[in-house]
């Protein structure tokens, strides 16, 4: 008997989930807000990691075609101190796949490939335990019924309540977003400075990095230690109002100027010369985050165990939804697909607990009071 299965989300998980399924020639519904593909900015390039988010591509039978879109040169960091002097500078080595750098928009469409996904479907309610299965309303009034839902709906997950009451809270640090385009001819010089993959610069509880993307786009972050409301709180040297207006550029590019007064000339370019600011205060759910289970849903990737942005979600989002794909493909009645469900989420839960550990306590030490903790962590990391 098959089996009716949604995946709420086309992201990373959503859209491994669906594609593992296809591959074992497995129906899937795909449930999608967004109105299209492209109806938002992919976001930044993603590292594949060869034992997570590359396995899970061969899984889907993508490593080839991954290979050909990814960047290898891309897993070049180097890092300077305030004053602009260079303290570290990793090159690629030649045949080096451990991380691969591939812009978002070129793996979605690369997961994408023949999959059939409802967009402008914005799920609001998941309700198990109804006696045909589970229903899923959506914000058009409309409802339908499915064996198994999975959530991949992200950080701020509608079918996240269906299984527990965890809801993400502030680290602490929060983002600032802008970027930089034409980076090698409009800006040579901090193409330079940011060489084939990513440069930062470490202070106390701040940093500032930039990271290479395909066709010269760079993508700027400024990280730093504040509370949720900082910018309601700036004081202002001009206007009647005080406090930041996040839609105003420029007066946020002045207040990150102000923030980071007295760095090298020329890490201050990334952010003068950067266009459109965005602000994402980083979130987490509390970790291990494991729930009773729940017959007929579950969770992938953010929407199970949102984490600091330390290079691993969108890897472990992707393994994860490989692995329940071919859990539920080799599951063949309504009995073993709940079996199968449960099991996964066992693994899934002590994986995710140990990355949640690990990146919370990376990102203690890339936004520290001591900006030496910083440069112990890459060198732990990178290889010698
Ligand atoms: C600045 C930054 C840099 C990062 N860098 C890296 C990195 O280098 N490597 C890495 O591994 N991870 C990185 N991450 C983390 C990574 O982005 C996430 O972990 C990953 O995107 C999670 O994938 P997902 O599919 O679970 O969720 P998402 O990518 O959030 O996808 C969720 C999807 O669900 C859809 N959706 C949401 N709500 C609904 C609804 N109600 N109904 C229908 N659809 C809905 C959304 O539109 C979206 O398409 C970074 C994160 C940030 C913020």
């Amino acid at each position: 008997m098959r089996h009716r299965i949604a995946v709420v989300g086309a992201g990373p998980a959503g859209l491994t989930f669906a594609r593992v399924l296809h591959r074992h020639d497995h129906r899937v519904t795909v449930l999608e807000r967004d109105p299209a593909p492209d109806a938002r900015p992919p976001g930044g390039s993603l590292d594949l990691h060869e034992g997570l988010g590359q396995l899970a591509l061969g899984k889907a039978g993508l490593l080839a075609e991954f290979e050909a879109l990814s960047r290898p040169e891309g897993q070049a960091m180097r890092i300077l101190d305030a004053d602009g002097t260079v303290l570290r500078d990793w090159q690629a080595r030649p045949g080096d796949r451990a991380n691969p750098e591939i812009d978002r928009g070129q793996l979605r469409d690369l997961l994408l490939g023949p999959l059939d996904v409802q967009w402008g479907r914005r799920v609001t309610e998941v309700v198990p335990g109804t006696r045909d299965g589970v229903l899923v309303r959506f914000a058009d009034g409309r409802q339908e019924m499915f064996d198994l839902v999975v959530g991949a709906d992200g950080a701020w997950s509608r079918v996240r309540p269906a299984v527990s009451s965890a809801t993400p809270h502030y680290t602490g640090v929060t983002l600032v977003e802008t970027s930089l385009d034409d980076v090698d001819t409009r800006h040579p010089d901090l193409a330079r400075l940011i060489g084939d993959g990513s440069v930062a610069v470490y202070g106390v509880n701040r940093n500032l990095a930039a990271q290479r993307n395909s066709g010269g786009h760079v993508k700027v972050y400024a990280q730093f230690r504040a509370p949720l409301d900082w910018h309601t709180t700036l004081v202002r040297h001009s206007g009647p109002d005080a406090g930041l207006d996040l839609a105003d550029g420029e007066a946020v590019r002045s207040s990150l100027l102000a923030l980071f007064d007295g760095w090298a000339a020329p890490v201050l370019d990334l952010l003068r010369r950067g266009t459109a600011f965005a602000h994402r205060p980083l979130y987490v759910l509390p970790a291990p985050h494991t729930w009773t289970h729940v017959p007929g849903v579950t969770l992938l990737g953010d929407a199970a165990h949102l984490m600091p942005p330390l290079g691993a979600g969108a890897n472990l989002a992707m393994l994860e939804g490989a692995e329940l794909a071919e859990a539920v493909a080799a599951a063949p009645g309504p009995g073993d697909l709940d079996e199968a469900v449960r099991a996964f989420e066992e693994q899934m839960w002590a994986r995710a607990g140990r990355w949640a550990e690990m990146t919370t306590a990376g990102l203690e030490r890339l936004v520290s009071p001591d900006p030496a903790a910083a440069l112990a962590l890459f060198d732990e990391v990178q290889p010698s």
